[in-house]
């Protein structure tokens, strides 16, 4: 029942008319398999006695004769071959059809689950583990991918072996009578192989999942491996889940292997045994039997067949359970949608945060408590205090990015609530510690924002941004920036960042931490595009190193989640003075 329900998810991913134009392919091919052996008595009726006499035969004279056509060799012939043809050309469409609906399930799998990832809460997102999210999009849904071929051929041997067996009943309803018996017994005496499949497919899911963590850690670690000289130990740590991972899958091919030489084996005795029946028993014509024979001996690869589809697609019964719970837990966790608003482009009076408390779910203590906060508008606010203080939780909670478990964020008079909150995220920019850049020309990662802007408009960020060096590198705008910017220093990437958030208009840029990795000529050059941008954008600077902090009318200093102390800054005093 359980398998049923994950065919389902599967198949809601392909659209209705394509599903069945399949399925009636697989009819039809097998009807022409059914047809053509039941063609088979009459020709070699015809052929072993000169005459046909079983009921088949019977019958199909009466057809013939009714199209005013004698039943001989030659018809019969025409007819098999014709069917052969009609064969070929239905397994193409089949198999063209096949691959359709294998691959639009597959992709549209990988995008719900992309798209359960970006619609996510991120307070949701950040408790979660990122190379749980990349076996998911990339390796388990490949491995789905095979179940549902696995699927596919499994329906259409069961329409193919169904239709032989129909046929067979219209041959010989004792002998066939006695197959299915024996078969069935067969197949359901098989149910700890198939049990087996399913557990197999668990341990690969969570085998594939470490894996997928120990390459993500080695990558993400080159640097760190290189520095500390662990490369070995990484190298051991692949090895032993990569050896993890081979024996879950040579196990399932061995116990795959062991059930297609039992059923090869088996395969012949059963054949011996219905061909004994035949003759000593059942007293079936020879015609008939070497029919029945024949159909008996192309069914058995079939159920072979079956069985291994079965085992192949219960084993992947553990990863859609998986992509099931990622994609419910993902709905539940979304974000609301963004709507028809329009972003925030003017902040008038202020950003302020009332009592505003929020704890991460893996820790009971709130890492913001009770913080209430005006950052007046076109002023900068610069947030201090030691690390572990809260400030990177209250700059998401600034942005939209974490909504408080209590308390409020709003902007002039507008509480920025659920409904709100991704309609603010994208009115602000944040520039994390670690900027995010695409690999790729610096002109495409700009754009990203807003999509619409000029080469004019895009100058006129970058020397606001203080990021004129972009004219310097080899291709200018064109230039590629590496993966995640690594042709770039810290500075350039954070000053192509401030770009970046002016390009896109918004009202306010919060920086967390953005100077505090950067030599004395980056730190002044990102103190200047912040001076340009003094009095006309809001601006809040995280952690921020003393140079920046006389660019601040307010300092705000927190410590164990709470606000100690707030006082005007320089640029106030030095206004206050004058
Ligand atoms: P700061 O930016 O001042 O260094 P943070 O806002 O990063 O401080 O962290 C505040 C507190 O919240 C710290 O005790 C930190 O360990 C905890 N914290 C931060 N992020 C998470 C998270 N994703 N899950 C659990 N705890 C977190």
């Amino acid at each position: 029942m359980k398998t049923l329900t994950q065919s389902g998810l599967v198949l809601r991913q392909v659209p209705l008319p394509r599903l069945l134009a399949l399925g009636g392919a697989m009819i039809a091919m097998s009807l022409t398999d059914g047809i053509g052996l039941v063609l088979l008595v009459p020709m070699l009726e015809l052929l072993s006695q000169g005459t046909s006499e079983s009921m088949i035969s019977e019958m199909m004279t009466r057809g013939a004769s009714w199209l005013g056509l004698p039943l001989n060799l030659g018809l019969l012939v025409g007819l098999f071959v014709a069917l052969v043809g009609v064969r070929s050309g239905l397994q193409i469409l089949r198999d063209r059809l096949a691959f359709s609906v294998n691959a639009l399930a597959v992709d549209n799998l990988r995008l719900s689950c992309l798209r359960g990832l970006m619609g996510a809460r991120w307070h949701w997102l950040v408790n979660r583990k990122r190379s749980d999210h990349a076996a998911l999009v990339t390796l388990e849904i490949s491995r789905i991918g095979g179940g549902i071929q696995a699927l596919v051929s499994l329906v259409a041997t069961s329409f193919g072996l169904a239709a032989y067996m129909i046929a067979a009943f219209a041959i010989s309803p004792a002998m066939s009578g006695l197959t299915l018996a024996t078969g069935m017994v067969i197949y359901l005496s098989l149910y700890r192989v198939r049990r087996r499949a399913v557990l197999l497919g668990s341990d690969l899911l969570n085998a594939n999942k470490s894996m997928m963590a120990t390459v993500e850690r080695s990558l993400w670690g080159l640097k760190l491996a290189k520095i500390l000289g662990t490369e070995e130990r990484h190298l051991k740590d692949l090895h032993d889940t990569m050896a993890s991972v081979r024996e879950t899958q040579l196990t399932f091919n061995a116990s795959n292997a062991l059930t297609r030489a039992f059923w090869q084996f088996l395969g012949a005795v059963l054949l011996g045994l219905y061909v004994m029946a035949g003759v000593y028993w059942l007293k079936v014509d020879l015609p008939v039997l070497i029919a029945l024979v024949f159909a008996f001996s192309r069914m058995l690869p079939g159920l072979m067949a079956l069985q291994q589809s079965v085992n192949q697609w219960l084993h992947t019964v553990p990863l859609i359970d998986n992509v099931q719970q990622f994609l419910d837990e993902s709905r539940i966790a979304a974000d609301r949608p963004i709507g028809s608003a329009e972003p925030i482009r003017i902040i008038n009076r202020s950003v302020r945060l009332d009592h505003v408390t929020l704890a991460y779910d893996s820790r009971p203590e709130p890492s913001i408590h009770d913080v209430s906060l005006v950052i007046p508008a076109r002023a900068t606010t610069a947030i201090m205090g030691p690390s572990g203080a809260g400030k990177s939780t209250l700059a998401d909670i600034l942005v939209g990015l974490l909504g408080p478990d209590s308390g409020t964020l709003s902007v002039d008079d507008l509480v920025i609530g659920p409904q709100e909150q991704r309609n603010w995220m994208r009115s602000v920019a944040y520039i994390p510690q670690d900027v995010t850049l695409y690999h790729d020309t610096v002109r495409r990662n700009l754009l990203w924002g807003a999509p619409g802007a000029s080469d004019a408009d895009i100058d006129a960020a970058l020397s606001r941004a203080a990021a004129e060096f972009v004219h310097d590198l080899p291709n200018g705008l064109d230039t590629m920036v590496g993966d995640g910017g690594a042709l770039l220093s810290g500075g350039e990437r954070q000053r192509l960042a401030i770009a970046r958030a002016l390009l896109r208009k918004v009202p306010m840029l919060v920086l967390d931490e953005a100077t505090s990795a950067l030599d004395v000529e980056n730190e002044a050059r990102i103190h200047d595009a912040l001076a340009g941008l003094h009095g006309e954008l809001t601006i809040v600077m995280i952690g921020h190193r003393l140079p920046m902090l006389e660019l601040a009318d307010q300092i705000i200093e927190m410590k164990a989640g709470q606000i100690v102390s707030q006082s005007p800054g320089p640029r106030t005093r030095i206004r206050s003075d004058r």
